[in-house]
């Protein structure tokens, strides 16, 4: 029989844990204290522990870390893990160092079933939700090697986006109890606004995620209208942007911020254009043919898009995309375009999917699954 693995348990579980085994509730919250913010792996190293529980614990649970098979580190500090979860299958999870924050990139999925067609994680086909643990484990792990390498005892991590592999969204059962770990003032303590859950739209957990554990919000919207996202984005043609919008606006209430932050990754001569840019102007402001309605608080985050093999795509050139954003940013919508991180080691967005493509045949599933499946993407050439 497996043991239980701590790192699943928000601390309403581990209470619920430790009522099992005849403990009191401050039991739970000490154990989540040493697990979570002083990064103890073993029993023996958590002293106030009542040597009785001590004694009691190594039976019927464990910490239980992810394998760490890789790490690099780019020139500009970012630091890049690969993770084994098994059966052949890996995951990564980034660390973004800046001025006034450090962010951590976490992965939801083992591949990812959306498909979108300019993401490696997409190409690689779906093979498993993580775990609460396993997305815990993460952080747990990168947040007390950081301390140890910064030989700092402060916190490293106070940012953490769900922007790693996989949609979080279609794991949602394992994604809340994790996010509730990140916001715990006896876990990682990290502010609502500071912890971002990105989804390519999966609008009844938008719903729902504005209920049980309101983070901040981003939706990658990467097209301005039903036909070009139905190919980019292959959920579009479940929730399209009528309903994806209307969703948006419905989550502002809960939402920490008074806005939704989209992403739009800028696709040579696909996404890029003027007309693009007035589109997406036009959906935001709730005057467009895909939705009407009330127009969307919103900051829209061009990211530029990151090459990969057999992609068939390329990057906007650069003064494609200020340009773009000098559209939007004219109009008063807040628009930034992404610094890419981390480039030299693969860590940048939408490249993360490893080495698994060597090691299965989920390039193969994948590259079978694309020409039954989707429609060709369509390009807009320059100047026609
Ligand atoms: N599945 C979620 C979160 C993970 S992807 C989502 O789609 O939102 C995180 C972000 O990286 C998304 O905005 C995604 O569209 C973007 N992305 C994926 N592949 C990319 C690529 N090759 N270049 C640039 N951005 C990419
Ligand atoms: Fe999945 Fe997000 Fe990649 Fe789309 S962009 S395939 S939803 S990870």
């Amino acid at each position: 029989m497996t043991t239980a693995n701590l790192l699943d348990f928000d601390l309403a579980g581990l209470a619920a844990f430790c009522e099992r085994l005849g403990e009191k509730r401050f039991r739970a919250v000490q154990l989540f204290r040493w697990i979570h913010q002083k990064g103890a792996a073993r029993f023996d190293d958590m002293t106030d522990l009542a040597r009785s529980l001590r004694e009691k614990l190594p039976a019927v649970c464990e910490i239980r870390p992810l394998k760490v098979m890789a790490q690099q580190e780019s020139t500009d500090g970012t630091i890049k893990w690969l993770f084994d979860v098994g059966d052949g299958n890996a995951v990564e999870a980034v660390f973004i160092p800046e001025d006034d924050r450090g962010t951590l990139c976490v992965s939801s999925q083992a591949g990812c079933a959306v498909g979108c067609r300019f993401c490696s994680t997409g190409h690689q086909g779906f093979s498993r939700n993580l775990s609460t643990g396993e997305i815990v484990a993460q952080l747990w792990f990168a947040e007390h090697f950081l301390r140890k390498h910064l030989k700092t005892s402060e916190r490293v991590i106070s940012n953490v986006v769900m922007m790693g592999m996989g949609e979080p969204l279609q794991n949602y059962s394992a994604l809340v109890p994790a996010l509730k770990v990140m916001l715990d003032d006896h876990g990682y303590g990290l502010s609502r606004r500071r912890v971002t859950v990105s989804t390519s739209g999966v609008v009844p957990m938008m719903d729902r995620l504005a209920q049980d554990v309101p983070v901040a919000l981003a939706v990658s919207l990467h097209a301005p209208n039903d036909t070009l996202r139905d190919n980019l984005v292959p959920l579009n043609r479940k929730y399209p942007l009528a309903e994806l919008m209307a969703a948006c606006v419905r989550y502002l209430p809960a939402a920490p911020r008074d806005f939704i932050t989209f992403e739009y990754c800028m696709l040579d001569g696909v996404n890029d254009q003027p007309e693009h840019a007035q589109q997406l102007l036009a959906l935001i402001r709730g005057q467009s043919a895909f939705y009407s309605g009330p127009s969307v608080p919103c900051k829209i985050n061009l990211i530029p898009f990151n090459p990969f093999p057999d992609s068939g795509l390329r990057c906007s050139p650069r003064p494609v995309v200020l340009a773009f954003a000098e559209v939007l940013n004219a109009a008063g919508v807040v628009t930034t375009v992404r610094k890419t991180r981390g480039d030299d080691i693969d860590a940048a967005c939408g490249q993360l999917a490893g080495d698994v493509l060597d090691r299965t045949n989920a390039a193969q599933r994948m590259a079978q699954r694309r020409t039954t499946e989707t429609r060709p993407v369509q390009v807009v050439r320059r100047g026609a």
